[in-house]
């Protein structure tokens, strides 16, 4: 866009924003169907032999145009045997992941997990299934039509395997049971077909419905987890309300208890005879609760309680309203891992609230948008990676006296997941973010991209659809995509509405190549009372360009270039004078432009001073005359 026509079209663009602001499309509604498992379970736990006896039955709706003739169960348990493939994984790779590493081919009989499937009928009737690792394969007797509900009733017996990755028992903390990946779980089969992947210790995917679980363990134990409770006067263990008198049915020295999860995808619980258990009511009504060991950084637990609360209160006007009534965090697992209403994390750590504002995120990422994270890991981990970058630097202004200084071109936005993307962009092992989280050749190059990569993303957005666009686009997606298994196709499409630019180049430079992002400031050279630029595209991804100008008075101006294929330009961020150029067509290595200034009142040049842009080589972005002057 030139020069003449930027008064013009920025009044036409305040116009246009004003429009799209009151007429967004909700592609969700009509784009997607998906499947609906709801589970109703009954478990008997014997915590002197870990094994647990197990029912399930599942109401299984087939959503989709499709007949199905097969269905999928993970058997996640079964992954903690010598031979596995999540131990052949973790013995073959080649930067295991140190919880892991040999320790399943190391496992005794009655160390291991398993899940043994005794029956499995459809409608009443028994099925033929085979179990294939960490899957267990159905061939139906009757295909599921289009629109048809079948039941499948099972009956299996499980033992949960020592701690070794993510779930289990007696985790080294001494938390007796992390029931993570417990139950036999319906496979999600979606727009792309079935999802039934082994587990090899990775990211999940899963069918959302109703649970319900009745879970008979010794009444010693306090569990906690995903799902309300609704027989606490039954139980007490702290879930009674206050004055609430308890009166606990123990039968055979054995306490059952009744959890109900409306919309989740999953269903976690832990369970330990020494937790101890606090409530929080928020001011809007969500209770936290939070279990953890007695007599273990106690302190700490108790100063992460209000500010598990400020968390989900920032989280909620910045990034949707947590829909359900309750979240759990829980000490348990081996780091820190996210479950719908809940969270298991190790309960020794300094960084209590960093692991559980992360993990508590999750909650909108995985819990309640529930892209396919194993085929989309960025969209999960990175996105909860930015967001909980976000929460936290909050947390710091509102517990400390610092003042939040003005926006400026240098402090706007955050460079959230930079470091760790841009390392691996440079090791030259970088995979492109389109990997299947499992397929990845290095651990830490998966890390890099899922929680790098995919946070970079986020907040390399705010620069160039602008700060309040990606905000504004934030809540919208969650909005329209809560509950629907968003792709990254889904999530650009809500930017490209808020924003009003076209976005496409963005996830095919960004997502599915490893290409890589690198402007220079080339020649300063002066012509009389002009000064002209150029710019150089050094990296093979183009994106716009924001230049930062400093005279030696102390007067700033901002200079910037569109990408021609973006079909507009962002709106000002700052009140810093702008001066919108004529786009730059990808294509194009150079861009040259003058300025009516002479030279010799130039005292920089810089390339996003913000530093939003994952620019590989930041060295080159700028030009100062002082350098020159020390040269001479
Ligand atoms: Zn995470």
């Amino acid at each position: 866009m030139n020069l003449r026509r930027i008064a013009q079209a920025s009044f036409l663009l305040s116009i246009c924003s004003l429009a799209l602001a009151q007429n967004l499309a909700d592609r969700s509604s009509n784009e997607r169907w998906q499947q609906r498992a709801n589970y109703y379970m009954e478990v008997e736990m014997d915590v002197e032999s870990n094994q647990f006896f197990g029912e399930q039955k599942i109401d299984y709706t087939n959503n989709s145009p499709d007949e199905l003739n097969q269905v999928f169960y993970h058997l996640y348990f079964n992954a903690f045997q010598p031979g596995s493939m999540m131990d052949v994984r973790s013995r073959t790779i080649a930067d295991p992941d140190r919880r892991v590493r040999d320790r399943i081919s190391k496992l005794g009989e009655d160390e291991i997990g398993y899940q043994k499937i005794t029956s499995l009928k459809q409608n009443g009737t028994d099925v033929k299934y085979e179990v294939v690792g960490t899957v267990l394969e159905v061939q139906l007797n009757q295909p599921i039509k289009p629109g048809e509900t079948v039941t499948f009733d099972m009956v299996w017996n499980g033992q949960v395997p020592l701690q070794i990755r993510r779930s289990g028992r007696d985790n080294r903390e001494g938390i007796r049971y992390s029931m993570a990946q417990w139950f036999p779980k319906m496979a999600e089969y979606d727009y792309q077909g079935w999802h039934a992947d082994e587990y090899i210790g990775r990211e999940f995917y899963g069918v959302w419905g109703d649970y319900e679980l009745k879970l008979t363990i010794d009444k010693d134990y306090v569990v906690g987890g995903t799902g309300y409770l609704q027989n606490p006067q039954e139980i007490g263990h702290g879930y009674e309300d206050e004055g609430q008198t308890v009166n606990q049915k123990v039968v055979n020295g054995k306490l059952t208890w009744h959890f109900v999860a409306p919309d989740v995808h999953d269903f976690m619980w832990a369970a330990d005879p020494d937790y101890l258990h606090n409530k929080l009511t928020m001011k809007n009504g969500i209770v936290l609760h939070f279990l953890h060991q007695k007599g273990q950084n106690e302190e700490n637990w108790e100063k992460l309680r209000p500010l598990t609360e400020m968390s989900f209160e920032y989280a909620n006007e910045y990034f949707g309203q947590y829909p359900y009534k309750q979240f759990s965090v829980i000490q348990g697992g081996d780091g820190g891992m996210e479950y719908p209403m809940s969270t298991l994390i190790t309960g020794q750590r300094g960084s209590l609230l960093g692991v559980t504002i992360h993990e508590s995120m999750h909650d909108w990422y995985h819990g309640v948008l529930g892209s396919n994270e194993a085929l989309h890991p960025w969209m999960d981990e990175g996105f909860t990676s930015y967001a909980s970058s976000r929460i936290s630097a909050h947390i710091r202004y509102e517990t400390t006296d610092a003042e939040k200084p003005e926006t400026t071109m240098e402090n706007i936005g955050s460079r959230s997941g930079q470091g760790g993307y841009l390392n691996s962009a440079k090791s030259g092992r970088e995979e492109a973010l389109s990997t299947h989280s499992d397929h990845y050749e290095y651990n830490g190059i998966y890390s890099a991209a899922a929680y790098g990569k995919g946070a970079v993303w986020m907040s390399q957005l705010g620069y160039v659809i602008g700060e309040e666009a990606r905000d504004k686009g934030l809540l919208e997606y969650f909005n329209q995509w809560k509950f629907k298994h968003p792709n990254p196709n889904d999530v650009l499409r809500v930017f490209e509405e808020v924003s009003g630019l076209e976005l496409d180049w963005y996830n095919e430079y960004f997502v599915y190549t490893t290409k890589q992002i690198d402007y220079a400031v080339g020649e300063v050279v002066g012509e009389g009372e002009k000064t002209n630029i150029t710019l150089n595209k050094v990296g093979k991804m183009p994106m716009p360009v924001d230049v930062v100008i400093t005279y030696k008075d102390g007067t700033k101006e901002v200079h910037y270039m569109a990408l021609r294929m973006m079909r507009g330009e962002k709106p000002a961020e700052t009140n810093d004078k702008r001066i919108v150029h004529e786009d730059w067509p990808w294509t194009n290595p150079t861009y040259n432009f003058s300025i009516d200034r002479p030279i010799s009142e130039v005292a920089s040049v810089v390339i996003d001073p913000s530093g939003r842009m994952a620019d590989i080589d930041k060295e080159n972005n700028k030009w100062a005359a002082e350098k020159l002057e020390n040269k001479k």
